[in-house]
């Protein structure tokens, strides 16, 4: 496991005044990469060759190392290469879908902003379940096992899939029924059935709050908040029921992009609370806490209950949907600040106050 004293060394030997912010050409890395320009450093960008045309479109990197797959990252020449120019990475949605929590843990000998340890809570469900309980959410049921269905559940697949694959049912039999149309279909390995996370199937509309947590002021901002656009569930509503009863396929949650949302104000001091007490309870399960951005997932009722499904130790792809500026973070700043930019200033502070080892891992 890397150790935080061996990542101290390494930003002993940075350069303090020439910080580069690095991140996998993916996911957030337009909305970090712009965030880190407008805070004044340079950026990288670790690509893949078919990824390459964003980053030439939106030059935003300032470097832009090639790479066959991601997982090239933990490879001894780039870190050489992101080492000789003071990189910090910021991870997002890919480090752990490409690299996994695990190897980022004990492989990536790079300073990253954040803290590792949540980055590895993200992708264990029961551990997720354990921080949101603790820091007093309310939960959906979840069922061990599928003889214990009660209800509609939805049926989630392990790690960060962005909603492939999900699938609805009501019975042991349509759960298994539907999840052999998912293997057939290419969404599911049969290795993985075992690993299905079953969860009760909140009625309610979908709201992912982004949140910030600084180390160094000690609070937690609100920034934006989205919903996701999710193919094909979200326009199943534009065919008659008529015909949606005739659909030969399941149809699955892929997220294909985000929509920005303002609240109703009188949910603003819950979603708050909520935050702060996540944050909060972070400092307990893994010092020194979360650093930086999070977010939840919640589906909030008709008796305008909040339930969280899921939390991300790290920037969400929604955070995308502020990028220049979202209400919640012109509230805080006026002009020109979102979750890429918040990143920036938070390293920027720190490096003026000469506290950088306490934001970076
Ligand atoms: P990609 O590079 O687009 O394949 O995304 C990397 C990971 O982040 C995948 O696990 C995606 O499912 C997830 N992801 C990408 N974009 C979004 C988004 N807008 N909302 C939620 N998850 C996303
Ligand atoms: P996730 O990968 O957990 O973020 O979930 C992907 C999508 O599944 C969400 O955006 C929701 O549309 C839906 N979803 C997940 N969990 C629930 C739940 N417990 N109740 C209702 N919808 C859910």
């Amino acid at each position: 496991m890397i150790t935080k004293r061996e990542i101290d060394d390494i930003l002993r030997e940075y350069q303090k005044g020439k910080i580069t912010i690095g991140t996998l050409g993916s996911h957030s890395a337009l909305n970090i990469f712009k965030g880190a320009k407008e805070e004044g450093f340079e950026t990288v960008c670790i690509c893949r060759k078919d990824d390459e045309i964003i980053y030439r479109r939106f030059p935003l990197a300032d470097e832009i190392v090639l790479v066959e797959n991601f997982s090239e990252i933990l490879c001894d020449d780039i870190h050489q290469r992101l080492r000789q120019t003071n990189t910090i990475l910021i991870p997002h949605g890919s480090f752990n879908a490409y690299i996994g929590a695990e190897k980022i843990r004990n492989e990536l000998h790079i300073p990253l902003f954040g803290n590792r340890e949540l980055l590895q809570w993200e992708t264990d469900r029961e551990k997720q379940r354990e921080w949101l309980q603790r820091a007093g959410l309310t939960l959906p049921k979840t069922f061990k096992n599928s003889n214990d269905i009660e209800g509609l559940v939805i049926a989630k697949l392990p790690g960060a899939r962005g909603g492939k694959g999900y699938f609805l049912a009501n019975s042991s039999e349509a759960f298994h029924k539907k999840a052999e149309d998912m293997i057939k279909r290419g969404h599911l390995r049969r290795e993985e059935l075992e690993n299905i996370h079953l969860q009760e199937y909140t009625l309610g509309v979908n709201v992912y709050p982004q949140y910030f947590h600084s180390p160094l002021k000690n609070e937690v901002e609100l920034l934006g908040v989205d919903k996701r656009y999710e193919s094909a569930v979200d326009n199943l509503g534009r065919i008659p029921a008529s015909e949606q009863l005739q659909l030969p396929s399941n149809p699955t949650y892929t997220v294909i992009g985000n929509i920005p949302i303002t609240l109703r104000e009188s949910l603003l001091p819950e979603i708050l609370r909520m935050g702060e007490n996540v944050a909060k309870m972070s400092k307990e399960i893994a010092p020194p806490g979360i650093i930086g951005p999070f977010c939840l997932e919640t589906v909030i009722t008709d008796e305008l209950e909040v339930f969280t499904f899921e939390i991300s130790a790290r920037i969400v792809a929604g955070s995308n949907v502020g990028i220049g500026t979202s209400p919640y973070a012109y509230l805080n700043y006026g002009e020109g600040m979102y979750m890429g930019r918040r990143i920036a200033r938070e390293i920027q502070i720190a490096i003026k106050n000469d506290e950088l080892s306490k934001v970076v891992y």
